[in-house]
């Protein structure tokens, strides 16, 4: 991708899910929302025109379309739907870790299904003793006869209730200063004593399943391991740090072109004194921040997706776009809310919507502290204008 440029692929892509989402999503996002409904039947739908692999290999059934493509989808995706939108991103955020650092036996077993939506992938880290601590993790893979035994909780989970496959991190031992050594691990959803245990009532990007993992002595065969033992770490901090705050920032890029496609059209359709608001400078100047917002989150949002797809290092720009488009969003919701008057706060409309599943958001992949604290520890050290 150039830096300010899509590809024609790239905008056939756009235009092609936009058709679908515009068909399939659009009438329907309110009445998710509403219900706290996930549509799990259209994952299906959505693998036939190449979302739910976008950046998998064509070899793997997926759409060979990178992050930049992948970042398209969830934009189109979240313009209308957050919360399916939040499905979709951890659904790709489960594949990524089998596709990086699976075998190839995992590969073709699993990532054609998940490519054509005949299967749904999470990715489950977060545990009760905070989701910022990544590494004081509880959960325990113990080896015993040939295999692994698990006992853990994770909480937060999105998919934990609709996952055929989840990718699960799990303490495998200590260093040599007493530090968590982490795995990766394969969990099948058949798996005895690997249940969904409550399942979270959400202020925002509701319509997608957020709850609780319980593991109680589940058997895992030695296969089950992601990439190596210890590896854990590695593998987690990438699947996020690269692939999951990136597919929150593109969420909040949705929102954002939702508040400035709703802005747009409330202040021309708005009359008072005789004329539409859009003609009143203050209702400009409102117009103009939240473009400008759009198209700063845009920015560094597909920038970091497309460092990710020239395999250059990208966690500090991800981290950037993830922190900048979700504050941006919630601001951006409050600002069309203003903007709409009392309108702004009937349901009709999806601006309310819109500034609650932003401010689920920030914590998803990752707290706007973390961030600022992931952006302060390179500034400081690298710093290179
Ligand atoms: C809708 C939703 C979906 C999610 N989906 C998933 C998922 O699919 N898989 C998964 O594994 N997790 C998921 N999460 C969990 C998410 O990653 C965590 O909520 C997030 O990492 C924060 O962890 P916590 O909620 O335990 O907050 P805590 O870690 O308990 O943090 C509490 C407060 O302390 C602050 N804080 C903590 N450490 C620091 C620090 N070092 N410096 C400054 N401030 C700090 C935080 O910013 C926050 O304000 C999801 C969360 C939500 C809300």
């Amino acid at each position: 991708m150039h830096f300010f440029e899509f590809t024609e692929e790239q905008t056939m892509l756009r235009k092609a899910v936009r058709e679908f989402v515009e068909a399939e999503i659009a009438p329907k996002a309110a009445e998710w929302d509403e219900k706290d409904e996930c549509p799990v039947g259209l994952f299906k739908a959505m693998g036939g025109i190449g979302i739910n692999g976008v950046f998998v290999p064509e070899q793997y059934g997926g759409g060979g379309m990178g992050f930049v493509g992948r970042s398209i989808c969830l934009e189109e995706i979240s313009r209308h739907s957050a919360g399916l939108g939040i499905a979709m991103m951890t659904h790709h955020l489960g594949i990524y870790p089998i596709l990086q650092y699976g075998s190839e036996e995992q590969k073709k077993k699993y990532l054609p299904d998940f490519c054509s939506g005949a299967k749904i992938a999470g990715l489950a880290v977060t545990e009760p003793g905070g989701g910022s601590d990544f590494s004081g993790q509880k959960t325990l893979a113990e080896k015993k006869d040939g295999g692994w035994v698990l006992n853990g909780r994770k909480c937060f989970i999105t998919n934990s209730h609709i996952a055929d496959v989840t990718i699960l991190t799990a303490k495998t031992g200590e260093d040599e200063k007493g530090r968590n050594k982490l795995s990766t691990f394969l969990i099948e959803k058949e798996a005895k004593g690997f249940e969904p245990g409550r399942k979270e009532h959400k202020l925002g990007l509701r319509g997608s399943v957020t709850g609780d993992l319980v593991l109680s002595d589940v058997k895992l065969a030695e296969d089950a391991l992601v990439g190596k033992e210890g590896a854990g770490a590695k593998i987690g901090m990438e699947g996020i740090g690269e692939v999951g705050r990136a597919g929150m920032s593109a969420i909040c890029v949705g929102i954002l072109r939702g508040c400035v496609e709703e802005a747009v059209k409330f202040a021309n359709e708005r009359i008072v004194y005789g004329k539409p608001i859009a003609k009143l400078q203050a209702i400009q100047l409102e117009v103009a921040k939240i473009r400008t917002a759009y198209e700063a989150a845009r920015l560094l949002t597909y920038y970091a997706a497309s460092l990710k797809d020239n395999g250059k290092p990208c966690s500090n720009e991800v981290a950037t776009a993830k922190y900048y488009s979700t504050e941006a969003a919630v601001e951006a919701s409050k600002r069309t809310m203003d903007l709409m008057g009392g309108y702004g706060v009937i349901n009709e409309y999806p601006v309310g919507r819109f500034l609650r599943d932003a401010l689920a958001s920030i914590p998803s992949g990752g707290t706007s502290h973390i961030m600022q604290v992931i952006m302060a520890a390179n500034t400081l050290s690298s710093f290179q204008a």
